[in-house]
């Protein structure tokens, strides 16, 4: 398999290169490849599988979603509404009369997309200021909003009028400050720029976050730094777009990431993890007084999933019936608690993560250069041992765990414990 993608697949696949398995089949958390070899599933597909794989009554769902109907444009369907309306009731009850949903066809950099049209019609404004490490999809205006150098390469135009400001990536401080003296100084530069007259830049037509930095290396924003830039961008009118591609629909804990810092966003742009199993369906959710969109402004033929609508509506069906966000509470900690063991590994720069979403982040012991040789080695050495995890960060020297949802205590456990043996054997 790996020799005939070599020969027929476009050379820009990403995966199987530091993961050479042919999948066959999966089943919860974990993956089978055509060899028979059986895996611990840490990937799940970026994020998306947050039930895992093949979820039989999600499974179940969808197809029957697909006997009765499988495309209707943007139509109206029962699905739709259905859909639509479960979405809306998982925000927080003070954004839910406020928020309106678009369809975006179909993956989180068309939403993403989308969210940048939506604000420049509303405003009427360009440009758009994001931070540095983000990621936000590569479609060419997502990528031109990423701040993460090493998904853009070699594109060397991006979009006009794009700015980029340091993130709160405080083990790895862009200003060089200390966490608990810097006073978020970070902020205060994006803040001197937008009221500069004099050599400022121009306000903006949307600012772009994400509250963790999942490719940039599972990097949790601080509370501190999310908050000062909702209340800048509230007296500035700046519309403020939460990126929750990756953090959305449970993954760290909360249904969004932005419930936990007690902000309410603008637009919150949402894919991966809606159907529960991977089918493709983005949206965003956005203030209804954003709504200047004349009709088919923004357009798209696969906007209307109908088995991804159902899945999306059982997913959240079984996240209330078997309490699936205290699940990855729990399981988060226990992960936590496992990894603390490799906190004072020469290696081992720093831990982080909420939710079900970690990275371990590695460094030379003398250099403080990132470990991308040794990252390298173990995501090698975890895939040896039985367990598949994901590479991420500015250098790619972050070894990302990202199970399933509804992962089991024993899958932890296990998962744990192999990526304790990859660390400590790879960075002797
Ligand atoms: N935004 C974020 C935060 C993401 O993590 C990703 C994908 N990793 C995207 C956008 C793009 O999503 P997609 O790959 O579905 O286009």
């Amino acid at each position: 398999y790996l020799a005939h993608q070599d020969e027929w697949e476009s050379n820009a696949r990403s995966y199987p290169r530091r993961l050479p398995i042919a999948l066959a089949e999966g089943f919860g958390s974990y993956v089978r490849d055509v060899d028979g070899n059986v895996f611990i599933d840490f990937l799940s597909g970026a994020g998306v599988l947050s039930l895992g794989h093949n979820h039989p009554e999600v499974a179940k769902a969808a197809a029957g979603r697909l006997q009765v109907l499988t495309h209707a444009l943007d139509f109206p369907t029962p699905a739709k509404r259905e859909f639509l309306d479960a979405q809306l009731s998982m925000l927080p009850a003070a954004l839910r009369d406020r928020m309106k949903v678009h369809f975006c066809g179909p993956t989180g950099a068309n939403a993403v997309d989308a969210a940048l049209k939506l604000c420049k019609t509303a405003t009427g404004r360009g440009g758009v200021v994001s931070f540095q490490g983000g990621f936000h999809g590569a479609t060419h205006a997502a990528m031109a909003v990423s701040g993460l150098v090493s998904q853009k390469e070699p594109i060397t135009d991006g979009m006009p009028g794009v700015h980029f400001f340091p993130y709160s990536y405080c083990a790895r401080c862009p200003l060089g400050l200390k966490p608990d003296s810097c006073e978020t100084n970070c902020v205060s530069l994006l803040e001197r720029s937008l009221q500069d007259p004099n050599g400022g830049i121009a306000k903006p037509a949307a600012v772009v976050l994400e509250l963790v930095q999942g490719e940039g290396g599972v990097i949790p924003a601080r509370k501190d730094f999310v908050q000062r830039i909702r209340a800048l961008t509230r007296t500035l009118d700046i519309p403020l777009v939460v990126d929750e591609v990756q953090t959305g629909a449970g993954r760290t804990g909360t249904w969004f990431a932005f419930e936990q810092y007690d902000i309410e966003p603008d637009v919150i742009v949402a894919s991966k993890a809606l159907s529960g199993i991977g089918l493709p369906v983005a949206i965003i959710l956005y203030d209804k007084r954003l709504d200047t969109w004349s009709p088919g402004a923004h357009t798209g033929t696969f906007r209307g999933n109908q088995a991804a609508f159902a899945a999306g509506v059982e997913t959240i069906k079984i996240f209330h019936r078997d309490n699936i966000l205290e699940n990855v509470q729990k399981r988060g900690i226990q992960l936590q608690t496992r990894l603390a063991a490799l906190e004072t590994h020469p290696w081992v720069h720093e831990i982080r993560g909420r939710g079900l979403m970690w990275g371990i982040e590695l460094a030379d012991p003398t250099t403080k250069s990132p470990a991308v040789t040794e990252a390298a080695a173990v995501q090698y050495h975890a895939l040896r041992q039985g367990l598949i995890v994901e590479l991420g960060g500015r250098d790619d020297a972050v070894v990302r765990l990202m199970p399933p949802l509804n992962v089991t205590e024993e899958v932890i456990d296990q998962a744990a414990s192999i990526i304790i043996d990859a660390v400590t054997t790879s960075c002797p």
